[in-house]
């Protein structure tokens, strides 16, 4: 048991947010939970959970996280859907990691229920 607190910038100890999606004992159940752990994922370059999370359609057959990038900070600028009603939604973020920042917006589908990463488009900052 960790008390310390979650990657992804919520207030909340790694146990109770990103991490109960991780181990695979809760379901992000929204699009931007799913975003977020899929960001505490590429900080403990979890590719498994990575590739868990990515939509059949558009998942690579195998994943290479560079090991020299170092993660610094989420931070989440916009969502449209993405909740229990629906079963689309984009987020909208910025991932700022040593030496550089990425600003993407990113569609998410559900697929049997589970929310899914599809793609994302890389944004002029
Ligand atoms: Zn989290």
């Amino acid at each position: 048991m960790t008390t310390r607190s979650c990657p992804c910038g919520l207030p909340e100890p790694y146990d109770r947010c990103c991490g109960r999606y991780l181990s695979g004992a809760a379901a992000a159940p929204s699009a931007e939970a799913l975003m977020r752990s899929r960001y505490t994922a590429f900080v403990g370059r979890d590719a498994g959970y990575l590739l868990r999370t990515w939509h059949p359609r558009t998942r690579p057959a195998r994943l290479d996280l560079d090991p020299d990038v170092r993660w610094t900070g989420l931070e989440v600028l916009g969502a449209t859907g993405g909740s229990a009603f629906h079963t689309t939604g984009t987020v909208t973020f910025r991932a700022a990691f040593r030496g550089g920042s990425l600003h993407e917006r990113s569609r998410f589908e559900r697929v049997d229920g589970a929310w899914v990463y599809v793609d994302g488009d890389f944004l002029e900052d």
